[in-house]
Order: structure tokens, then sequence, then C-alpha cells
């Protein structure tokens, strides 16, 4: 136990104590009158006593005296203090008649045993009201503690062969692994390590699993905590866990502490609207003075994770603090096809199952995201009772994680199921026709979330550069699907609406961000978000160009929408054969794979 959890006892004990008089006092002032031994040989004497109870030290009873307001009788209790043992008291009370008694002392016991229900019912109070205010059932005991000790403090048998795809990552952290396993050897040589270390990165992208790799690797342990648990209700309550968490630290060094969602306590301090967070200030000053105060050679190495580095502190980030910045990044086409293969080790796979197609089909998604596909494959096939995990559930899996599951039950009529095909077979017609544009991976017109049907076009690789003209591309596709209803039926659904918010926000984004249209020149317009984020100078920065620049941004925006409409429409009259042939066997099949659309049309699958 530590010294706050004797001082805990000790206040308990306090209340106790102070409630227990409290409650003898009441007892006393309203139940008891004190009078004078003289006194109560008189009423003895005249007989008004009806019942005594006789201590050594102490005599109490009641008396009856006539009322005087309704000439009834008042009955009162009293106390009295013997004078001498009065060795003729017995016979008197004999005398007159009177009901007499011994008393035991009461002691300590007595007293506490008379008094439990009340003190059970304060408890309950205190408890409730504490747990009330702390927002959740944490324990009174562990209150201000930091919640580290509990999630840690164990060795973790994660190393680095279970993260994968972020191998620059682990390559800046072999040097602290290294020293956590012998920071004797570094204290001798005199080199310096850093005291904490940033991992940047989006959500699931496997920090945390970075961050144990680390201490598992170099088999110390680990602690772990969140920034969003140090900002508690009750100011001066983070900043108390914040010490306990270097305090643990500092008794089990060498070890590795982690704190999770840095940005909670770390944003800037006057950021946001409504100016500054007390407690929030307090735990981030105490964090900084913790880690001013700690000496990288006692073994101690922090590792903070945060996926918005942007609104961080800027004092967080100085020289021996948070000096080592590593960022976590969003795992390319190798890196997904490791990861999927980190998580398909427990997993039994089809001998077709090929992870790399796996992994070009889902570009974007993070470690997390694969684990749970690898998940929910492995379900699906559990569910088929199959003796191994096929390709089919590997891509069900994908569909289901990107678009919801499959509505089978939903009932589409026939004529809505036509328009969806050749909506489309719009999109996926103008992809196949323009060259350089990316390769379709599959067609279908089977209901999914929100969507009615969807063409999923894949990038051989992941691109960090698009061209003007892969924009133009793109956009072109997207209004395919509005261009072949138009065609086909004259007239325009309302299923065309994703696409045109897409279309509109990429359309912007050529004008405004990437400078790409020609009446306004290269030019970024737009403010950047990060800045908006801060809330910092909204009012200056809501606008950044003029009224007539407005109306040039909007005017452009449609010209691009406009010849790329017209550009699809072009490609769609000049192939509505091949677009009735693919939609006609869409509403035959419902769902294509890329290479059935290339069959279709005569094409050597790609
Ligand atoms: P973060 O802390 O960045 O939000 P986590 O480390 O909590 O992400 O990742 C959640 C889970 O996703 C991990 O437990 C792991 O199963 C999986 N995962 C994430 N990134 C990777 C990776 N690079 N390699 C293997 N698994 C990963
Ligand atoms: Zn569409």
């Amino acid at each position: 136990m530590k010294e706050k959890n004797y001082k805990s006892v000790f206040i308990w004990v306090l209340v106790f104590i102070t409630i227990i008089f409290l409650m003898r006092a009441v007892n006393q002032i309203k139940l008891e009158e004190e009078i004078t031994y003289s006194m109560f040989k008189d009423l003895l004497r005249d007989g008004k006593i009806k019942e005594v109870r006789i201590r050594n030290d102490l005599i109490r009873g009641t008396y009856v005296l006539p009322d005087e307001k309704d000439g009834g009788v008042k009955t009162s209790n009293f106390k009295t203090v013997p004078v001498t043992p009065d060795l003729k008291l017995v016979e008197e009370l004999e005398e007159k008649k009177i009901t007499y008694t011994g008393e035991q002392e009461k002691g300590w016991v007595t007293a506490i045993l008379a008094n439990v229900g009340w003190i059970i019912i304060f408890l309950l109070i205190w408890f409730f009201m504490i747990k009330q205010l702390q927002g959740g059932g944490k324990q009174v005991a562990a209150f201000g503690r930091s919640k580290a000790k509990m999630q840690g403090g164990k060795k973790t048998k994660i190393t680095f062969q279970d993260v994968a795809g972020c191998d620059e990552a682990k390559e800046e952290l072999k040097e602290i692994i290294e020293f956590l396993k012998d920071p004797a050897k570094f204290q001798k040589l005199g080199g310096k390590i850093p005291k904490g270390v940033i991992l940047y990165g989006a959500p699931g992208t496997g920090k945390t699993l970075l961050a144990k790799a680390v201490s598992g690797e170099a088999g110390v342990p680990f602690f772990s905590s969140s920034g969003s648990e140090f900002v508690e209700m009750f100011v001066g309550v983070g900043a108390s866990r914040v010490r306990d968490l270097f305090d643990q630290g500092r008794k089990n060094a060498p070890c590795l502490l982690f704190i999770d969602e840095l940005d909670a306590v770390g944003r800037h301090r006057f950021a946001g609207i409504g100016g500054g967070h007390d407690e929030r200030e307090q735990t981030l000053n105490q964090l900084l003075v913790e880690m001013d105060g700690f000496d990288t050679k006692e073994g101690v190495i922090l590792i903070a994770a945060t996926n918005r580095p942007d609104v961080l502190d800027r004092a967080l980030l100085r020289p021996g603090r948070f000096d080592r910045h590593i960022v976590v990044p969003i795992p390319d086409l190798k890196g997904r096809e490791e990861i999927l293969s980190v998580h398909s080790r427990n997993i039994k796979l089809a001998p077709e199952v090929n992870l790399m197609v796996i992994a070009r089909r889902t570009p974007g998604f993070v470690g997390a995201d694969l684990a749970n596909l690898m998940n929910e494959a492995a379900l699906l096939a559990a569910r088929k009772s199959k003796p191994a995990v096929e390709m089919a559930d590997l891509e069900e899996a994908i569909d289901r994680l990107i678009a919801g599951p499959e509505r089978k039950s939903r009932m589409i009529s026939d004529r809505e199921k036509k328009i969806v095909a050749y909506h489309e077979s719009g999109h996926a017609l103008i992809a196949k026709l323009i060259p350089g544009s990316d390769p379709i991976h599959k067609v279908s017109i089977i209901p999914r979330g929100p969507s009615l049907g969807y063409t999923l076009q894949l990038p051989t690789e992941d691109r960090y550069l698009t061209t003007k003209s892969e924009i133009l591309t793109k956009i072109t596709v997207l209004l395919g699907g509005r261009a072949a209803e138009e065609i086909i039926f004259n007239e325009i659904t309302t299923g065309a609406e994703n696409d045109l918010v897409k279309v509109t926000e990429i359309t912007q984004k050529m004008v405004c961000e990437y400078g790409m249209s020609e009446k306004l020149g290269p030019l970024t317009l737009r403010k950047r978000e990060e800045e908006l984020f801060l809330g910092r100078d909204i009012m200056q920065r809501e606008r950044m160009y003029s009224e007539k620049t407005a109306q040039l941004i909007d005017e452009e925006v449609k010209t691009i929408i406009k010849e790329c409409e017209d550009r699809g429409i072009k490609i769609l009259k000049e192939n509505i054969d091949k677009l009735r042939i693919l939609a006609e066997k869409l509403i035959e099949k419902e769902m294509l794979e890329g290479d059935e659309v290339d069959k279709l049309f005569g094409i050597a699958a790609s």
C-alpha cells in the first residue's frame, strides 16, 4: 500500500468517529436532562422518580412531574452523577417501590453497533456521490490513481513479428529497444536516448501494437494509459494520475510507459472555441513537469500515440520531451499483404487464397480493418461449415466491411433493377473505354448498405500523386451512371445523388486546392482544415477570397463538370450496343467480376 492509501483510511476513521460523537451528543441533548444529585434525591423523596438505571459513575432514569398546561403528567429523562457510593440509595428506592437496575459501562463497540444502520446509510450515500461525479464505476480507493497500474505492468508477448507494414517505424524504434534491454550499457557510452517518442498515425494503424511490441522485444513491463483518462471532472485528478503513472515507471524501471490519445491532454492550450480547460491544462503541466523531472538514465521510456499531431501543444514537442517523432503510415499494397498474412497465421486458408488480390482490393484499409476482415471471413466460412477460408469468404467480408451486409431480402422491381443495371454499366463501360483509368474489379446490382449497386475500380498500385487527366477521367466515370440513365430512359433518377456529391467535391478540390483551373490559375483558396479545427482566427480566415472569385469558382466547377458529362455521354452513345450487352448481362447475373466484363467485350483478361 502506498502512503496515499493510509491517508484515505485515516480520513475514513475520522469521519466515523465524528459521526458517532455527533449522534451521541444528539441523543443526550434531546433525551436526557442533566440534574444535580441533590435534585435527584429530592425527586426521589417526593416520589416523582419512576425508574432508574444505576452505573458506578452515572445514574439515569425517568421522573414524572405534573404538567402545568393541561393538568396531565409529563415524563422526563434525566441523568445525574452520584456523590460517592451512595449506600443508602438502594434502600430508599426499595422503600418507594421504584424499579431499579444496574447498567454496564458502554464501550466503543456497543456505540458503533448501536449506530451501524446510520453508518451504512452514510457510506452508501458517500459512495454513490463519488461514483456519480466520476461518471463511472470506479472504486473509491482507486480514485485519483492512474489506471495504468491495473492495465499494465505485465510483460507482453507481442513482438515485431506481430506488426507488419511499417518497417521504417520499426527500424526507428530499434534503438529504444536496445536501450531498454540494457540501460547501463548506454549510460556508460553516454549516448543520448530520447525520453519520449510520439507515434503519429490514423486510428487502427497499429500504434498501440507497436508500443507493445517494443516492450515485448525489450522484455520490459508495459504500462499503458490513455490521455482521455487524464481529463477527469475534478480538477487535479488528472494531474495526480500523471504523477502516479510516472511513479510506477520509476519503480519498475526499466520499463515503457504508453499514453494513447495524447491529444486529449496535449492539445494546444489556447485551442478550441471557448478558451482553455482548467483540468486539462493542469494535467498537461503536470506531464511536462514529470517529463522534465525524470532522467532517461533511470530506464523509463515514454511512448505516446496520436492521430492529431497538428493540435499538440508545442511545449510537448520540445527537445528533452517528446523529441522523437515517428510516423505510422496507412499501409501500402505490400504492407497490407503482410498484415493480412500476420492475421491469417491462426486461420486455415484454402490453397487458392491469394492475399495479394485481397490486398489490392483494400486500399485505405488500416491494420485494424484488415484484422477485422480476416476475422469476418473466418466467421463466414465457419457459418457455412467450410473446412477452410476461401477466396469467396474474403471477398464477401470486404464487401461487408465496405458497404454493409448484403440486403438479400430487399425487393426491387424489374424496372428499378433495369435502371440500376444501366446506371452501373454506364460507370463500368466508361471506365473500361477511357484508357488509363483504373481497372474494374466488380460491378454489382445487389443492394448493399445504402446503395443499390456499385462499380468497384481498383488502382493497380497505390498512388500518391494524381494527374489532372486522371481526375477528369474519374469525374467522367462518376457521371457515367447518370449519363447512361439519361440516354436509355430519357430521364434521371435520384440514384445518382451519391455520385454527384463525390463529383462536386472532387471538382471543387481541383479548382480550389490543386490549382488545376485555367481561369483561376495555380492558387489554393481553401482554408486548411487544421486551422479551422484549432479555432484560431476563424473569423479572419473564413473568407480568403472575394465575392467575384467565389462566382468564378462556381463557374469553373460547372464548366468542368459539364465537359466531363458531355464526354461521357458521347462515349456511351458511340458504344450503346456495348452498354446494352453489359446491362443485360448484369440484370441476368447481378454481379460481374472484372474479367467477366472483359470477356463480354472480347478483351483478354488483364
Ligand atoms: P492504433 O493504436 O493505431 O489505433 P492498434 O494498435 O490499437 O491501433 O491496432 C488495433 C489492432 O489492429 C491491433 O491489435 C492489430 O490486431 C491490428 N493491427 C493494426 N495495425 C497492425 C499492423 N501494422 N500489423 C498487424 N496488425 C495490426
Ligand atoms: Zn453511380
